[in-house]
């Protein structure tokens, strides 16, 4: 089984412009919580009181998730995370030789020193400690297996590798993460962000190479382009992957929606799994499949995520499309009226650039059923 570590109110609330008041991230943590997520990396300490009050607050709330809160390798961060009242902690250390000198001014060398100083400090206080590793795709690896020996040896139950700018693609990474598991067996969690759109095909391909945890956020919400989606990555794994995948995935809905409004985001309509449209179908081809057996065009069945399947009538709809639309109004359309009415009607949706309500296609019917009675009469 994979295990979840959802950084959306960490990593999300990072996003430009996103800011989650203390109630929103307690409402958001216990929507994590309830739909099964193992750990909720919930915020940074070092951000000053407000933020420890939160962690200490969700920390004690009860939740069956972890709680983690996310340091820098710097003991002072370490230090307020304690104070915090949280009981885990992720240190993260740059391991790219482009953080380390150009942002840090650093070598490897104090790398190795202030993780393993700072991993010390954190297993002396009683936490339990994941470390992170930021801009690994862009770091030697031997460094990084190197680092991961050490750290498992010492106490580290989990090392997240962190594409941190977006740049693995899912075949390269899943030959150099196969190496990776290999060369050192730890725990390892995949952290992938979006810049390219690959997060969770890149998330899948750490999986497939043995990764058995993943750093998701909800909806992708994250710095830049953001991260990988949760609801994408579980969806995936379950049924691309055929993994067991314990998580209340019904509820992916109603906390896509929960976040998006907390964020201050709305959900693109055309968004994977969560998006308005994922399950609207209105050519008359699709149409007249999912009336036939919804599989034919959907990949699951929308209840699985809290959604409903929805048929409109659009501008691309057919014989079957509108037949039953008008059912609904209790009509057993006339053959020979459907074809003016679709005219009708692709026009209506062209010029209103959205689907006909049902009520205006029962009127476009009883307009043509009208004329073409008229018609036949004379
Ligand atoms: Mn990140």
């Amino acid at each position: 089984m994979i295990g979840f570590c959802d950084t959306t109110l960490r990593d999300g609330e990072q996003a430009p412009g996103v800011a989650f008041t203390a109630e929103e991230k307690l409402a958001i943590a216990s929507a994590l919580d309830q739909v099964g997520v193992q750990q909720i990396e919930a915020g940074v300490p070092a951000m000053g009181p407000s933020e420890r009050e939160v962690l200490g607050r969700m920390a004690s709330a009860g939740l069956r998730a972890e709680v983690v809160a996310w340091c820098r390798a710097v003991r002072s961060d370490v230090d307020a995370a304690a104070a915090s009242g949280i009981r885990r902690v992720h240190i993260s250390i740059p391991v790219s030789d482009l953080h380390l000198q150009y942002k840090l001014g650093r070598d490897r060398a104090w790398a190795r020193g202030q993780i393993h100083d700072c991993v010390a400090d954190a297993l002396d206080r009683g936490l339990a400690v994941g470390v992170g590793f930021e801009d690994a795709s862009r770091a030697d690896d031997g460094f990084v297996i190197e680092l991961a020996g050490e750290l498992s040896r010492a106490g580290v139950d989990r090392l997240r590798w962190a594409d941190t700018v977006g740049l693995l693609e899912p075949s390269g990474a899943y030959e150099r993460m196969s190496r990776l598991v290999a060369a050192s067996p730890a725990n390892w969690e995949i952290h992938a962000h979006d810049d390219f759109g690959l997060a969770t095909a890149n998330t899948l391909a750490a999986v497939r190479a043995g990764f058995g945890f993943v750093s998701t956020t909800v909806a992708g919400l994250g710095e830049r382009a953001g991260n990988a989606p949760l609801e994408e990555v579980a969806m995936a794994l379950r049924h691309l992957l055929g993994f067991r995948v314990d998580l209340d995935t019904t509820s992916f809905r109603a906390l896509a929606d929960l976040v998006s409004r907390a964020a201050g985001r709305p959900v693109p309509a055309g968004k994977a799994i969560v998006g308005e449209s994922a399950f609207i179908h209105e050519s008359g081809i699709h149409v007249d499949g999912v009336l036939k057996a919804p599989r034919i065009y959907e990949p699951f069945d929308p209840a699985e995520v809290g959604a409903r399947r929805r048929l409109v009538v659009g501008k691309h709809a057919g014989r079957a499309s509108l037949r039953y639309a008008l059912r609904e109004h209790g009509i057993d359309a006339d053959e020979g009226v459907l074809g003016p009415v679709l005219e009708g009607l692709r026009s209506h949706a062209s010029m209103l650039k959205r689907p006909l309500r049902s009520s205006e296609v029962r009127d476009l019917y009883e307009l043509a059923a009208a004329s073409w009675a008229a018609g036949a009469s004379t």
